[in-house]
């Protein structure tokens, strides 16, 4: 039988299968994926294959194998730092809760957290929350920052999850597809979730750079079903949208904007710091690249060794 991972406690996963039942299965022997080392074989999220039994009259299964994934988050183990624990696979979007304050979000966190998404092939959607508080220089700044983001490819929405305008919007959106919510403390991921569907209670965490290390986590990932159609993915206690180990070279792979120039570099393997040519460095003097996004390039970039100074660059 097929299904999907709708639950895991570690050694028991609740699989729910194509008929819509549910079933407690379990993993037989060495399950390894390759090129994968984590501590759990299967995620919330993941479809896999297993053969049902019945035990003690309750429905239980043996999981056989594990389709390939369109995508996974991971976040590394608590424990065994070389390890992963990868959260959750096969998720369709993220949508970002954005507020410009109470509490504020920097372009800074919403590009890393849109490099991270682009690095797991992860759609990310921006939705700029709070829209019936802000002021008409508030609301000329969202429109600036979801344009900035459009032009790039980034799906945009204001919306108020007080009021509800716009969320049948995002209601849409999440239609036949499995999401996450993402966003700092505050930002309105409860209130949204209940303007959606008010049955539901999720613990969505807030997002942070911090890593895991010293935090025990010991909840999991769960998955539920809404009413209209859609499939939600809660992360309860998991801080961040998982870590992704970046080369340097790659991170600008994660700038669409910047990617889609790269070609046009002299060098191939530009880095778009201090090499002549610079597709990338033309586009932004020329106002066609937001200085924003370069500024947080340059961040992720420095990483901890790096020379290279941000305010060289500041306009
Ligand atoms: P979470 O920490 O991301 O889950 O944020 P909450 O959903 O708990 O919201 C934090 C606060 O912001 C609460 O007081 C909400 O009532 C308020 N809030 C959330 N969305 C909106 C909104 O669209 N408009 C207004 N005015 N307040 C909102
Ligand atoms: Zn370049």
């Amino acid at each position: 039988m097929k299904g999907t991972v709708y639950k895991s406690t570690g050694s028991w996963y609740t699989v729910k299968a194509e008929n819509n039942k549910l079933y407690e299965c379990r993993i037989k022997g060495k399950f390894r994926i390759q090129g994968i080392k984590s501590t759990n074989p299967v995620a919330v999220g993941d479809v896999v294959v297993f053969d049902p039994a019945e035990e003690e009259g309750r429905d239980t299964g043996i999981i056989k194998k594990i389709l390939p994934r369109e995508n996974y988050i991971i976040r590394r183990s608590v424990n065994l730092s070389k390890q992963t624990h990868i959260i959750a696979a096969n998720i369709d979007q993220v949508f970002l809760l954005i507020t410009l304050n109470n509490p504020p979000t920097l372009t800074t966190f919403i590009d890393r957290f849109l490099v991270t998404a682009e690095a797991y092939h992860v759609k990310a959607v921006l939705l700029f929350n709070k829209v019936d508080t802000y002021s008409i220089e508030e609301l000329a700044e969202v429109k600036y920052l979801a344009e900035l983001y459009r032009n790039i490819g980034y799906e945009c929405i204001g919306i108020s999850a007080k009021t509800g305008k716009n969320v049948d919007k995002v209601v849409a959106m999440m239609k036949d597809r499995t999401s996450m919510i993402s966003g700092h403390s505050g930002t309105g991921k409860s209130t949204l979730v209940n303007a959606i569907e008010p049955s539901l209670d999720l613990k969505t965490a807030e997002i942070s750079e911090q890593h895991q290390q010293g935090q025990h986590t010991t909840t999991f990932a769960e998955m539920f079903d809404l009413s209209f159609g859609a499939r939600i993915i809660d992360t309860p206690g998991i801080k961040g949208f998982g870590v992704v180990d970046m080369e340097r070279e790659e991170i600008g792979d994660y700038f669409p904007e910047f990617f889609e120039r790269k070609q046009n570099c002299k060098f191939h393997n530009c880095l778009h710091i201090e090499e002549p040519k610079c597709a990338v460095k033309e586009a932004l003097e020329n106002d066609e690249i937001a200085w924003s996004r370069y500024k947080s390039y340059l961040q992720l970039m420095e990483g901890e060794e790096s020379n290279y100074r941000i305010d060289q660059f500041q306009k």
